[in-house]
């Protein structure tokens, strides 16, 4: 029986096809998943139109389906959603918790000179001076102190006017940024828990705050560790990532479910796709993934 409260999601970019770092994080929202009965939606992010390509979502699509994770419900795109993200962004209008913003990225780099984060110095919060013509929406942040225990990474918190300042909710291009996309696509899908790679951990903050200021529901949040190279960088097709093997997944699925601390047993590199996934959500420990942001890859030789 499906557990009808329950619902998680894998939220991939299409950008490219899916990598080894990608399927970690789509095998583990599709464990958490199914370990609970829930059920498991496929939203395709390309809210960034310009980055975002038909050809990857076919090829990350496949390559779910050959490794044998079949999504409920019909897959929603971020394209298809800018009237919703309107609505969402009218109310914080609504409530002047946004403003618009005429800095430039080098108006803003000339502004915070000893800051390499780019904390938006807060510029344009009182109105844009000198005439200047309105380029992107910010959000009207007032010192908000956002925590929350995430379920792997544990305790996590965050000051976002000092730590990242008023940030974007509209892009100069015209587009929604990301943030928000996110936070409204969560909530209109009733999205109980969030499972994604680490590097969405440090937005976590700034979209429970969208969260609050929006009255939505804050999901649970369990931030996976990125697969790495040796030295620390991010695999991607320019550091030669292991390519997924699209003829036979398994044992691509059993490298990254040796990469989650699952230990799956010798043996099951031999049984079919299914027989798999059935040791795996029988087997399934969100205790045993190491709370660390990263991992080198060839760790999980080991
Ligand atoms: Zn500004």
């Amino acid at each position: 029986m499906t557990n009808m409260l329950y619902r998680g999601r894998f939220a991939p970019s299409p950008t490219g096809p899916l990598h080894f770092g990608s399927l970690i994080a789509a095998i583990s929202s599709y464990a958490q998943a199914r370990k609970q009965n829930g059920t498991w939606l496929v939203r395709i992010e390309d809210v960034d139109q310009p980055r975002c390509d038909a050809t990857s979502t076919k090829l990350i699509l496949e390559a779910l389906e050959i490794y044998g994770m079949q999504w409920d419900e019909n897959i929603v795109y971020q394209s298809q959603r800018d009237h919703l993200y309107q609505t969402a962004l009218d109310i914080l209008k609504s409530k002047n918790l946004s403003y618009d913003c005429a800095c430039s990225r080098k108006d803003i780099n000339v502004n915070a000179e000893y800051n390499s984060n780019l904390i938006y110095p807060g510029t344009c919060k009182n109105g844009i001076k000198n005439n200047k013509q309105a380029r992107s929406i910010r959000l009207h942040t007032n010192n908000e102190i956002i925590n929350f225990n995430d379920k792997v990474q544990g305790y996590y918190s965050q000051n976002i006017t000092k730590d990242v300042g008023d940030f974007i909710i509209k892009r100069a291009d015209n587009l929604f940024a990301y943030q928000l996309a996110v936070v409204v696509d969560d909530e209109e899908q009733n999205i109980t828990e969030v499972v994604r790679g680490s590097d969405m951990l440090d937005s976590t903050a700034r979209q429970i705050l969208l969260q609050q200021l929006l009255s939505y529901v804050t999901p649970q949040y369990m931030h996976i560790p990125l697969a790495t190279t040796e030295d620390g960088n991010k695999l991607s097709k320019q550091n030669m990532a292991p390519p997924i093997n699209i003829e036979d997944p398994r044992p691509t699925l059993i490298s990254a479910l040796t990469f989650l601390k699952q230990y799956p047993p010798t043996d099951l590199r031999d049984c079919n796709i299914e027989t798999i996934w059935d040791w795996v959500i029988n087997n399934w420990s969100i205790k045993a993934i190491p709370a660390k942001l990263s991992i080198p890859y060839n760790e999980t030789n080991d």
